[in-house]
């Protein structure tokens, strides 16, 4: 199963690349996971990636695609994988092309209203990952696995406005998928298992 998950910031994306991980037992290949892991580790591709993170901006395809060539060279990746939030522009999306064959390209679509009120209220759990929601934590902690939970530094309100306008996916990415016919659109809920059985039924289909 060769899956992108496109869609706004705070569509939910990475919970239901996590979800469909869980289940087809598929790595999960989240770019802004690896930049954010760079930042940490403070190597020098965290530092030059922070620079357009910190701005809302996308970081240049130059570096983006080369963090995916590599990982897509890992052993795990044969059997398949789940790609969220990349990519983000036609140029990644024909770069992609030319390595892999995907079965489906599915849009998680959110209006802008929610995705500002989601992404405020969005934590992140520094043990397993997992993105959750305020009104999901159990005892201000992770409900998944009760590890702590911080937010992230991008999902502060002038950042979030700065990501809506500069990170819109543009109209080619979609029609090049649909080109393909790959393409497939849900639109999120407020429920992430509901949501989630939207998604199972495109996969199915593979
Ligand atoms: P995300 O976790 O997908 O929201 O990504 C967090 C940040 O990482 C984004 O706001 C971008 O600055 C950067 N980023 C992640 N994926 C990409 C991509 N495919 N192309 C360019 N920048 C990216």
């Amino acid at each position: 199963m060769k899956i992108v998950l496109l869609g706004p910031p705070g569509s939910g994306k990475g919970t239901q690349a996590h979800l469909i991980c869980e289940k087809y037992n598929l790595p999960h290949i989240s770019t802004g996971d690896i930049f954010r892991a760079n930042i940490a580790n403070q190597t020098e591709l965290g530092k030059k990636a922070k620079e357009y993170m910190d701005q809302g901006a996308l970081v240049p395809d130059e570096l983006t695609i080369s963090i995916v060539v590599d990982r897509l060279n890992q052993p795990d990746c044969k059997k398949g994988f789940v790609f969220d939030g990349f990519p983000r522009n036609l140029a990644q999306a024909k770069e992609l092309d030319k390595m892999v064959e995907l079965d489906k390209a599915i849009m998680i679509y959110l209006d802008d209203e929610e995705i500002i009120n989601r992404l405020s209220k969005r934590r992140m759990c520094k043990v397993c990952g997992n993105p959750t929601h305020m009104d999901w934590l159990v005892n201000d902690k992770c409900e998944k696995c009760g590890g702590e939970v911080y937010q992230r530094d991008d999902d502060a309100p002038e950042t979030i406005k700065a990501r809506l306008i500069k990170q819109k996916l543009p109209q080619d990415v979609i029609d090049f998928y649909k080109e393909k016919g790959i393409y497939e659109q849900i639109t999120s809920t407020d429920n992430k298992e509901k949501t989630f059985v939207l998604v199972d039924e495109i996969l199915k289909k593979i």
